[in-house]
């Protein structure tokens, strides 16, 4: 099975074409779901002792799988966190799986891992993080924020073992109250808590409010969360007041801008992320706002040694990587093996140039703009609050629950659009959030049109 036959050269030839089709596809399928009994009375079983071989199998996917599965990229899709990865980076997906290149150490991946550290010293100019600063791409957000914690509790048992202190029975973090349900967990896979720090109607945690959190909780506080860019309210952290007070504690601050981080890029926007560069960690998702396929979430660290300290594996058989050069991208996260996930991203920065990629955010900034505006014309809509980044929270005034969930339903079979519906303040809310540059106010159009 490792020999390039002649039925192997066909297979290339299908796949190629398959993906170039799918690539240039506009408007792309939204997809739909499917249950498993429906797939296995579709497939059958596809795993046998023979093989079922390359045309069945690409069959298999082609005309049977890859339909029941929702298009992220489609330009109705506003649901979660959309993504809309660009031509460039989604081709070069295709090369990055041809050429079996470990990503996880400098020796074996120099040429790989000096690209994915261009596209992460953009990132971090972004930031505003310094010289020193570096990063490594992950799996996804959760991974970022796990790894990131980790660091942080490092740290912070350094600091107390340095005091001649004893660490806590069990550790917690200071987090926003609009955390990503990621941070929490990652909490608990620490054995820790993740303490919501309560704000007021605007939901943005501040330095005074650290400070006094802080006070009351002491040395059990490995590190603060602030989040930039929550992701059911884009709401943003007040970064510079709670950033001066975590380095003035010397408290380790981390960033969630998995959303969020990408609308750095827009000039208009840079301002409201002001005081990112005093993190310790920032995370931010590629796979979402800028336009690189899953999965690649980019954790930048403002001391990569205090990530080493905590993360870098040790093994008899590991030692000679050291030799190479010291940058490997298994020791800045919880990872061993990995894709140069970056890559594909990186290409596409490297093709298209980065200020395209601050109009194309800019474009969704202004839709979602113009589409709030749209929802304060409506008589039957009632827009919860101004949009946060890209993100546009509305009622539909007189619905329940269960006239969302129709809704939904009725717009994801005909295709109108995926919307699905969300919370806030106990209430049952549509959200849309704007990541795709190429949806139309038309589209807006239609998709409110189908609330009426
Ligand atoms: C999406 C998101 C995450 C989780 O990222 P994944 O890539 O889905 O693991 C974390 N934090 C925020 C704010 C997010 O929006």
């Amino acid at each position: 099975m490792h020999d390039y036959t002649p039925e192997i050269d066909e297979l290339a030839d299908d796949i190629l074409a398959y993906a170039k089709d799918r690539v240039s596809l506009d408007p792309t399928p939204m997809g739909r779901s499917a249950s498993a009994q429906e797939l296995y009375d579709a497939l059958g079983p596809t795993i046998t002792a023979e093989g079922i071989g390359s045309h069945r199998a690409l069959k298999a996917f082609t005309d049977v799988l890859a339909p029941a599965c929702l298009s992220v990229d489609n330009t109705r899709y506003l649901s979660f966190v959309p993504a809309a990865p660009t031509e460039a980076a989604i081709l070069f997906d295709l090369v990055v799986g041809a050429e079996s290149i470990y990503g996880g150490s400098w020796l074996e991946g120099a040429g790989a891992t000096y690209a994915e550290n261009e596209a992460l010293r953009w990132l971090c100019d972004l930031a505003g993080l310094d010289d020193q600063s570096g990063g490594v791409f992950v799996q996804g957000g959760t991974i970022g924020n796990l790894s990131a914690l980790v660091a942080a509790r490092g740290a912070a048992e350094a600091k107390l073992r340095d005091q001649g202190k004893y660490r806590p029975n069990r550790w917690a973090f200071l987090v926003s109250d609009t955390a990503h349900s990621s941070v929490p967990s990652a909490a608990m896979v620490m054995d820790a808590d993740a303490i919501p720090v309560p704000t007021g109607p605007d939901r943005r945690l501040t330095g005074d409010l650290v400070a006094r959190a802080l006070d009351e909780y002491g040395d059990l506080i490995a590190g603060v969360v602030a989040t930039a860019g929550s992701t059911n309210l884009g709401v943003i952290d007040d970064l510079t007041s709670i950033g001066r007070v975590c380095n003035e504690r010397n408290v380790f601050f981390h960033v969630d801008a998995a959303y969020g981080g990408a609308a750095l890029a827009a000039p208009k926007a840079r301002q409201l992320f002001t005081g990112i560069e005093l993190a310790d960690s920032v995370i931010i998702d590629p796979h979402k706002w800028l336009f690189a396929p899953f999965d690649c979430c980019a954790l930048l660290w403002r001391d990569p040694d205090q990530a080493r300290a905590v993360h870098a594996q040790h093994a008899e058989y590991l030692e000679f990587l050291d030799v190479y050069g010291d940058w490997n991208p298994s020791d800045f996260a919880i990872q061993l093996t990995r894709r140069p996930r970056g890559l594909p991203f990186w290409f596409s920065l490297a093709c298209y140039g980065t200020r395209i990629y601050g109009e194309a955010v800019q474009r969704t900034l202004d839709l979602a703009a113009e589409t709030a505006a749209k929802i304060e014309a409506a008589p039957n809509l009632r827009l919860v609050r101004e949009p946060g980044l890209s993100i546009v929270v509305f009622e539909r005034i007189g619905w329940k629950e269960g006239d969302y969930q129709v809704c939904t339903e009725k717009m994801l079979a005909d295709g109108t659009g995926f919307v699905v519906p969300s919370r806030h303040d106990g209430r049952p809310v549509f959200r849309f959030c704007f990541i795709n540059p190429r949806t139309t106010s038309a589209e807006i159009d239609a998709i409110l049109a189908a609330m009426a």
